[in-house]
């Protein structure tokens, strides 16, 4: 007999809008865990500024323990006016970096996936993001962001001189191309590597080690482009590509690119791993790529299928079970194809009666499972 071993999943809603829609998705998950059998045990913690204002600091050391005793954590977002003013060290932003950095969550996967229904809402034409689905990977906690020697310095001759640097080591490089490579073979087995190896040594370091990687992955199709291009076939024709990895800055620009194929922000899940320890388990962070919003929080109209999708990813990526995982994303489909809206995604070709609040959302998508 197999025993099924208790899945900790640590609830972090943060601020504004996160704890409206964690709400709703918590309800997702919920339910399908009882399907699946899975068996879980759910706990809470503060981030952010919500934290600050209960505990004096974005993350208190309970919320890193409780993090790091779990199987996967679900996060809403933290942010707001009200934390605007404090000194940087304790502004809600500093928890997030704080909580990718202490597990360190260096797998930054986001996929930008556009349902059919919402292609029309897209800044480009309908035909060329029509079905689009690629998954970008981003190194997320090395390169130019975290790099030494960093600041800005005087000059003899009285100039300032501002400098960050670029720096990859091998283990750094490996261990994304390695989460890349198999994430790609989960999918199409197509895996596009940017970098600017034309004129940043960091980047041809990195794509050699790529190439190396490749070689356990041969059932993979490698190709590399510089950034500049990619960027740029990004918004000519992005469904030339499946999977996308790339470096800390790169990605960050690439991957908010992508964001806005898709049409809204309310729509986009993503994924934050860490390494595999040696107990076969890794540190996940799952959450939707959207903030705080302040200027709809409280209202009940945010979009809860982004951390929606988040828990689809939560069931792929740290419970192997991509069943119950295109579960929920089919029942978020459904609902989309049956006309029902939340305000961010709302037309005027849409139907009034079927737009809807956080909750409802929440519950008729729940009702689809
Ligand atoms: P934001 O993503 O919070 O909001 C941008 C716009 O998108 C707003 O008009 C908002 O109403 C809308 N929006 C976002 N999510 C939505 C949803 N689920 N449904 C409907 N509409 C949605 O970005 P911002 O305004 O630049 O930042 C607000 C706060 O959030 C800031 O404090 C920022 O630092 C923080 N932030 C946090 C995260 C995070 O926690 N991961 C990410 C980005 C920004």
């Amino acid at each position: 007999m197999t025993v099924q071993q208790v899945k900790k999943i640590l609830i972090i809603a943060g601020d504004g809008i996160g704890t409206e829609v964690t709400t709703e998705a918590v309800k997702i998950l919920k339910k399908v865990c009882k399907l699946s059998n899975i068996e879980i045990e759910l706990d809470y913690a503060d981030l952010g500024g919500i934290a600050y204002d209960r505990w004096g600091t974005p993350f208190p050391t309970q919320t890193l323990e409780k993090a790091k005793a779990s199987d996967a954590i679900l996060l809403g977002a933290v942010g707001g006016l009200k934390w605007e003013s404090l000194d940087y060290s304790v502004r809600p932003e500093r928890g997030l970096l704080g909580i990718r950095k202490e597990l360190d969550l260096f797998a930054n996967l986001r996929p930008a996936k556009t349902f059919s229904v919402l292609a029309s809402a897209s800044s480009l034409k309908e035909h060329l993001v029509a079905g689009l689905d690629i998954m970008i990977i981003r190194e997320l906690t090395s390169g130019i962001y975290f790099g030494q020697p960093r600041g800005v310095e005087v000059l003899p001759n009285g100039e300032q001189r501002g400098f960050n640097t670029d720096e990859y080591t091998t283990s750094q490089i490996n261990r994304i191309a390695k989460v890349a490579f198999e994430v790609a073979m989960s999918r199409d087995k197509k895996l596009c590597s940017i970098d600017k190896a034309n004129v940043l040594e960091v980047t041809e370091l990195w794509r050699n080690l790529v190439i190396k990687e490749g070689e356990n992955y041969k059932g993979v199709n490698l190709s590399h482009m510089y950034v500049d291009n990619a960027a740029m076939q990004l918004v000519r024709s992005p469904k030339q590509f499946d999977v996308i990895v790339t470096s800390n800055l790169f990605g960050d620009i690439l991957s908010d690119i992508a964001a806005m194929l898709t049409g809204s922000l309310g729509m986009l899940p993503s994924a934050s791993l860490g390494a595999l320890r040696s107990d076969g388990k890794r540190y996940a962070l799952y959450e939707p790529v959207h903030g705080s919003a302040p200027d709809i929080a409280g209202k009940g109209i945010a979009n809860p299928i982004a951390t929606i999708l988040s828990v689809a990813m939560m069931f792929k990526y740290s419970f192997g079970n991509n069943k119950a995982s295109k579960q929920i994303e089919d029942a978020v489909e459904k609902v989309l194809n049956k006309g029902f809206r939340t305000a961010d995604i709302f037309t005027i070709e849409n139907d009034a009666n079927k737009k809807l609040s956080t909750k409802e959302m929440g519950e008729v998508i729940l009702s689809e499972i």
